[in-house]
């Protein structure tokens, strides 16, 4: 697309950029070795400097072009003025060149909310779990999720200098996902992916209700996204609170994108206005296809553990 391209393709072009710079800054904490970690609610919950830092710069980078739309990070920061190396000015060419769905493009700053994590699986990142981590940025218009970032700053760590470390994948309902092949699980096959460090016996019960061939525990709401959408995982199950709206944001935009779906325990999907409450209070499941069969799998007792919203 030539001339003025529509604002939601330029904002999906600043965040794929922006979301390379924060991957890029999450790298370079991790090598110089003080990860400055502080401990927020608790052991489990934890923060970074990669997580302070890369918020700083998504959210100075989209604000100052974006100036009215409403930006909601992960993060609890105080205000500082960000330095000007901070600021990532770059849009992904591929993006502006792509025409924008008809329904979004009279979208104006204003109705837009962008939710940041800076960085998902912080606590796989200061264990060395290094691809479980993911830099997640999800726009939302009218409530719904319709476009995400998601960036692996160490996709490829583990082959060595020969291979080219990070990527970036994105996607916009109505339009497709990028930046990686689409593959699926065999439909007669049940692989479910959930939480490595935050299980409890809710949890467990519901993963199991689900009849699983294969459980993989891995860190990340964004990783376990990329294990349905590569074809590693047919479900992600998390039967508890804990994930909040930037952890699902970005995630179901891109599955959405492709056709799957993201929802709560219930089978309800989560709003993404600003004022919504940022704790996804009954769990998380999400599919790229068969979401009716393990919405009918939770059991009577874990939907009495959580409460639809
Ligand atoms: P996990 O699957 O455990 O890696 O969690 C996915 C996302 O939800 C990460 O951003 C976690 O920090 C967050 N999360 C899940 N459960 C909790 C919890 N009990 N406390 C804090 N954060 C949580
Ligand atoms: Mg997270
Ligand atoms: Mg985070």
């Amino acid at each position: 697309m030539s001339g003025n391209p529509a604002l939601l393709m330029r904002l999906v072009a600043s965040a794929y950029s922006v979301a390379e710079k924060a991957g890029a800054i999450v790298r370079k904490v991790l090598h110089s070795g003080e990860l400055g970690i502080v401990e927020k609610t608790g052991a489990n919950d934890l923060q970074t400097l990669a997580d302070r830092l890369a918020q700083k710069s998504i959210c100075a980078s989209l604000s100052r072009r974006f100036p009215k739309i409403t930006i909601i990070g992960e993060e609890d920061l105080p205000f500082e003025e960000v330095q000007e190396d901070m600021i990532e000015k770059g849009q992904a060419e591929e993006i502006l060149q792509k025409s924008c769905p008809e329904e979004y493009r009279a979208i104006k700053e204003e109705e837009l909310v962008v939710w940041v994590d800076p960085l998902d699986g912080t606590k796989e990142y200061t264990e060395g779990l290094l691809d479980n981590v993911t830099v997640l940025i999800g726009i939302a218009y009218g409530g719904r999720a319709i476009a995400g970032v998601i960036n692996q700053p160490f996709y490829n760590y583990q082959l060595g200098a020969e291979a080219a470390l990070g990527r970036t994948m994105w996607g916009m309902v109505g339009l497709g996902a990028f930046g990686f092949q689409l593959q699926e699980v065999p439909a007669d096959r049940r692989v479910v992916t959930t939480t490595r460090s935050h299980s409890n016996k809710t949890v467990t019960d519901c993963v199991n209700a689900m009849e699983p061939h294969e459980v993989i525990r891995v860190g990340g709401a964004g990783n376990k996204i990329i294990q349905l959408i590569e074809g590693k995982a047919s479900a992600y199950v998390f039967a508890s609170p804990g994930c909040k709206k930037w952890d699902t944001c970005a995630p179901e935009a891109i599955l959405h994108a492709v056709g799957g779906k993201l929802t709560d325990m219930f089978g309800n999907p989560y709003g993404y206005n600003a004022d919504v409450k940022h704790m996804n209070s009954a769990g998380v499941l999400a599919t790229l296809r068969n979401h009716d069969y393990y919405v009918s799998r939770v059991p009577q007792s874990v939907l009495q553990a959580l409460k639809s919203e």
